[in-house]
């Protein structure tokens, strides 16, 4: 079966990972020439994807997907996200698809802002609303009643490299924004010097979940076809960079794949983890000499422009 380009439509030829087993399945990386964009193949269905996410092991309905103190520093992250976002906009109204919980919007909302969210996940739409009484749309950008030209910001935090048609989203977050809107993504980097080391072992690879493998210029292409002006790059995330090294490096020294991170989550999905003594005991011993290893490396990529994540701020001409 040939493949074509989720981003540009071309025909796929370079396979760039083969045979990366996820869950009993094997699943191959194809890479577009044309706009630099990695494609997981086979696609899931949307209807396998949308199982994908109801399972326990990705979200969970009750509220929460880590122990408390890694819930304190996702808080921490959304603060900063609200930060960046005033820098360019002091208050108005948003849209935050893949808003999940609806842990940032709620912090939109109490700072003053018009608030709405986008979620694939019903469960997850439902906490939402009821939690913090937000505004959820569920479903793919044909099913949301958004009025256009409604939204002074709209933000796609890590949703992009999930979604069967991201070009689909971006004009639609067009047509959604209104003139000098501000847009922000967050997609991880298929080009940055993690991606490259871990290959597929790299910890934000995440198949079959992520369908699309961005790099940072196959992303502005697609915004700057949607008339978008980019205003700022970044490759520096902490939220997701350090880690991203430091359990790709676990995977490397060939403990269970992702273990420390699965057992970072809360304890009802721990239990469903067969844990090995053995293997959480030299998970520990090696965090010491990992976790500065990973905050050095993590410098270093973003000196290099090759950093795990690719931030986008751009604004709608
Ligand atoms: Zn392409």
């Amino acid at each position: 079966m040939r493949y074509s380009c989720n981003i540009c439509g071309k025909g796929l030829e370079q396979k760039i990972l083969k045979d990366i087993k996820s869950n009993g399945d094997y699943y191959d990386i194809f890479f577009c020439d044309y706009c630099m964009t990695g494609i997981t193949t086979p696609m899931p269905e949307p209807d396998e994807a949308l199982s994908l996410y109801s399972s326990e092991s990705y979200r969970t309905d009750t509220g929460t997907r880590f122990n408390p103190i890694i819930e304190f520093f996702i808080y921490v992250f959304r603060l900063k996200r609200k930060g960046d976002i005033k820098r360019y906009i002091e208050r108005g109204s948003i849209l935050d698809i893949g808003c999940g919980r609806g842990l940032f919007l709620h912090i939109m909302k109490k700072d003053g802002w018009g608030t709405a969210g986008v979620e694939v996940n019903k469960e997850t739409a439902f906490y939402a609303s009821e939690m913090y009484g937000l505004n959820v749309a569920v479903g793919e950008p044909s099913n949301w009643n958004f009025p256009n030209e409604s939204f002074d910001v709209i933000t796609i935090n890590h949703v992009l490299e999930h979604v069967h048609k991201p070009a689909e989203y971006i004009k639609k977050c067009k047509e959604l924004l209104k003139k000098e809107g501000l847009l922000f993504i967050a997609v991880p980097n298929i080009s940055s010097l993690q991606a490259v080391v871990g290959k597929e072992l790299w910890f934000h690879l995440d198949v079959p979940y992520h369908i699309n493998h961005f790099s940072t210029a196959g992303l502005l292409d697609l915004l700057k076809n949607n008339s978008f002006k980019i205003l700022d790059i970044r490759h520096f995330n902490l939220e997701y960079n350090p880690f991203g090294w430091l359990q790709t490096l676990l995977n490397f020294s060939g403990i269970e794949k992702n273990l420390f991170y699965n057992s970072l989550k809360n304890p009802k999905i721990r239990k469903t983890i067969r844990l090995r003594k053995g293997k959480i005991l030299l998970t520990l011993a090696l965090l010491p000499l990992f976790i500065p290893i990973s905050f050095i490396l993590s410098v270093a990529e973003t000196i290099l422009k090759r950093g795990g994540t690719i931030e986008v701020f751009a604004i709608k001409e």
